[in-house]
């Protein structure tokens, strides 16, 4: 199985059918090919997890192959930190490390044979014409008056172009392919471009460079690459990619191209170009800030590589786009901290606590575990004494109901040490409280009590060590910034609060740059690698703490899920805001209506900018007993249970429909993907459409008698006016189209149009399937799905 890809995918199933047939004398070869015009960023680490995963498994390389066809837009810089990133992500190219600038000239040379095998012509005409020229889906494109140029005429003047004696733009090489081929991209492509500008490694050595899709399968072949793993945008440059190979081989082993889906994360922005315009615009501190989607920002945050791999078998490999939940993200790098991270206490706005009946001057040291509940993975001694410090959003002069923490007359206790009544509090000059004052209860050293007392934790007022934390949160306040007229202005102006007084234990005040804590109650951080110093550590915070299956979680993820759909978050996923605060810390709120102020004191360990417009109910252990059964059970996957599990609502719905179709997956993905996007936040319940029909509906799409796309439009239809499924269905004219003789047409078609490459497949050259495939699809207009073409297309070629 291959490794960033548990459970198998579509790639180790090709592989693995590769070697099956011996293809490539069993060799597989893979690369990562970044163009060195930026940093990587998680998108990336998804590709290069796949690429070197794959190898790893089959047996085989992986190569790291910087493409450098681009010389205005590339910087060596960008080359060290791409492969200090590939590096970190526990990446090994070995001696495989290429660059298409060393095989310039070997590229030059194939160019030179499409020439003079009529293959290739220089174009002089402007680009705007080249372009007008080309036509469009609808209309053929007309060819150039260059076209027919003779091969003499050509070799002479692509020397020309290389030889640096045309000016930039005076002419392009472009292939002799088909003006009126049906993919656009085939009409004479452009494989070289004249550019008088210094490239960072071959300097002035060459003034034209080729071109991307030229380039692209040139070096795949030069360097024995098998399969050339590229996201889903590439798929009709495939044709053309073996349009290249074919004309300039044979190549043995001969590289295919396969598209995967590229990885889209919720709120953020995974464009080089955007990225690119953050660090020169300033917006963040550099290409590392830790707010950023860079390896480099993520692993200043305190992201492991290894979390990023979890992250990459969570999300897995797919043929289709999507925006993925960046909860899996926040779940993955909280499941592996949690396993590194030694818990340890910090108090970020310190408010003094004195405690009256502790005899001045007597201090202890108290042995605390860094594990607790471990105690066998060792101790750290923490000061106690009469000055102490604890969180100033854990004490409020007139509680909330249900309040757990330091209040007039309250007790708690403090985190591992004693059981304090506060008595009473100072204040200052504009009354605000200046300190808090306490008495112990002698004996009651330790953990928890039996009066089952909410914790706070605290430090020595002098013994602790005052330090700067970082508080990181998402860099947007949208889950789709890209979406946005402008992605500038969906910026979080609060995505970075920095704490300069915060106070540590004297354990953290010794942090090693680069180690990773918990800070009790409060969430995992990171001593900053660069700004660290000894005994002067600077904290960033990698993420909030969070039980994962708390509703905050399930909160949060209800509300992307019909934000994925770009509706507004219901009330539902709204209410739980407060409740999940309750389960972040252990504590219950009553369900009565807190002061906001007090609400955002109960937030406090969980900072959030999203607003809390309800009283919190009390947390509903059954909830966590139905997200744990769907998940465990009928196995959905965690984001879905999660989903369904919390929200009372959601789970009726779910659960309602069940019986008219007993298949809890697609029901959920359904529920999930669709239809809460599609009641744009009326309750469910409420809708025309009943769960039952609801069942009925998924029943009708799985057996595929309406398209995938079909699907879609009855839904949206049987949510406006209710019905039955089956009914509306024939009345839209929804129903797959059953025409065996139309399809059966369209095979015909195609092939008689293909006649040539239906005849090369026969020979054995299997890869022409995807082409008459294509063929056969763009013949049936839409009305065939791919799977009946592909079967009636295998048919008539068996
Ligand atoms: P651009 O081409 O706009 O500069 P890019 O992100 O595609 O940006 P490349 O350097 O060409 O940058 O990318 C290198 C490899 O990483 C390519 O194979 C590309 O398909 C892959 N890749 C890029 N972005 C993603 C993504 N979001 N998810 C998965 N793979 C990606
Ligand atoms: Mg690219």
């Amino acid at each position: 199985m291959a490794e960033g890809a548990r459970g198998g995918n579509f790639l180790a199933d090709i592989i693995e059918a590769d070697l099956a047939a011996g293809r490539n004398g069993g060799r597989v070869v893979t690369r990562f090919p970044p163009e060195p015009n930026g940093f990587l960023h998680i998108g990336h680490a998804k590709s290069i997890l796949l690429n070197f995963g794959l190898a790893r498994t089959y047996g085989g390389e992986a190569h790291l192959r910087f493409d450098d066809t681009n010389p205005t837009a590339e910087d060596s810089a960008y080359v060290e930190a791409i492969q200090r990133d590939v590096r970190w992500l526990g990446c090994d190219w070995g001696d495989h490390l290429h660059f298409a600038s060393d095989v310039f000239d070997r590229m030059y040379a194939c160019a030179e044979r499409l020439v003079r095998d009529g293959k290739a012509y220089v174009d002089s005409q402007p680009v705007e014409a080249i372009r007008e020229g080309r036509g469009s889906f609808e209309r053929p494109g007309t060819p150039s008056p260059f076209r027919e140029r003779l091969p003499e005429e050509n070799l002479a003047l692509l020397e020309r172009m290389r030889a640096g004696e045309l000016p930039d733009g005076a002419c392009v090489l472009r292939a002799r392919i088909d003006m009126a081929h049906p993919n656009v991209l085939l009409r004479d492509p452009l494989l070289y471009r004249i550019r008088h500008a210094r490239h960072h490694r071959t300097g002035d050595l060459w003034c034209i460079y080729p071109m991307y899709d030229f380039a692209h399968p040139l070096e795949d072949a030069f360097e024995g690459i098998t399969h050339s793993i590229c996201t889903l945008e590439f798929e009709s440059n495939r044709e053309l990619y073996d349009w290249v190979l074919d004309n300039t081989g044979p190549w043995d082993p001969r590289p295919r191209q396969y598209e995967f889906a590229r990885l889209a994360l919720g709120y953020t922005v995974l464009s080089k170009r955007k990225l690119l315009q953050l660090v020169a615009e300033k917006r963040v501190s550099g290409w590392d800030d830790p707010r950023m989607p860079t390896l480099a920002g993520l692993r200043r945050r305190g992201v492991t590589p290894e979390a990023l791999r979890e992250f990459a078998d969570l999300i897995g490999v797919a043929k289709n786009n999507s925006v993925v939940d960046i909860g899996k993200l926040e779940f993955a790098v909280r499941g592996d901290l949690e396993k590194r991270a030694p818990r340890a206490m910090a108090v970020l706005r310190p408010l003094p606590l004195i405690v009256e009946s502790w005899p001045e001057g007597r201090e202890v040291e108290l042995a605390l575990p860094w594990w607790p509940g471990e105690p066998g993975r060792g101790t750290r001694a923490v000061p106690f004494g009469r000055e102490l410090l604890v969180e100033r959003d854990d004490f409020a002069l007139e509680p909330p109901p249900g309040w757990k923490r330091l209040a007039p007359g309250r007790e708690v206790r403090l985190a591992g040490a004693y059981v304090v009544r506060c008595v009473g509090v100072e204040r200052g000059a504009a009354g605000e409280v200046t300190a808090v004052r306490c008495t112990h209860e002698a004996g009651s050293a330790g953990e928890g009590g039996p009066r089952g007392l909410g914790a706070v934790h605290w430090v020595h007022a002098h013994r602790s060590t005052a330090v700067t934390v970082r508080l990181y949160d998402r860099l947007f306040r949208v889950e789709r910034p890209d979406a946005e007229e402008d992605f500038l202005q969906a910026l979080d102006p609060e995505s970075l609060t920095v704490i300069g007084g915060a106070r540590v234990e004297p354990a953290l005040a010794e942090a090693a740059a680069g180690s990773h804590w918990q800070f009790l109650r409060q969430g995992y951080f990171f001593a900053d690698p660069e700004d660290s110093r000894p005994g002067a550590p600077v904290f960033n915070r990698t993420l909030a703490l969070k039980d994962p299956w708390s509703a905050k979680a399930v909160a949060r993820s209800a509300s992307t899920a019909v934000l994925t759909t770009g509706i507004a978050p219901g009330g539902h996923a709204r209410s739980s805001t407060a409740e999940s605060a309750a389960w972040t810390t252990g504590r219950p709120l009553e369900p009565h209506a807190p002061s906001s102020a007090a609400v955002s004191a109960a937030l406090s360990t969980a900072p959030t900018t999203e607003p809390v417009t309800k009283a919190a109910p009390s947390p509903r252990p059954e909830s966590l007993a139905r997200l744990t059964r769907y998940r465990d059970e009928l196995e959905l996957s965690a984001s879905e249970a999660e989903l369904l599990g919390a929200d009372e609502e959601l789970s009726r719905f779910f659960e309602a429909a069940l019986p008219s179709y007993p298949h809890p997956k697609p029901l959920a993905r359904w529920l999930a993907n669709d239809l809460l996007g599609l009641a744009k936040g009326v309750p469910l319940a409420s809708l025309p459409l009943g769960a039952p029909a609801f069942g009925k509906f998924v029943a009708l799409v799985e057996s595929g008698r309406v398209t995938a796309a079909s699907a879609k439009v009855l839904l949206a239809a049987l949510v406006q006016r209710g019905g039955d499924p089956e009914a509306l269905m024939a009345e839209l004219g929804l129903a797959r189209q059953e025409d065996p003789a139309a399809l059966l047409a369209a095979v015909e078609r195609a092939l008689s149009a293909h006649a040539r490459e239906a005849e090369r497949y026969r020979a054995g050259e299997v890869k022409l399937f995807g082409v008459l495939l294509g063929a056969v699809m763009r013949e049936a207009q839409g009305a065939a799905d791919a799977a009946s073409a592909r079967r009636a297309l295998e048919e008539r070629l068996r």
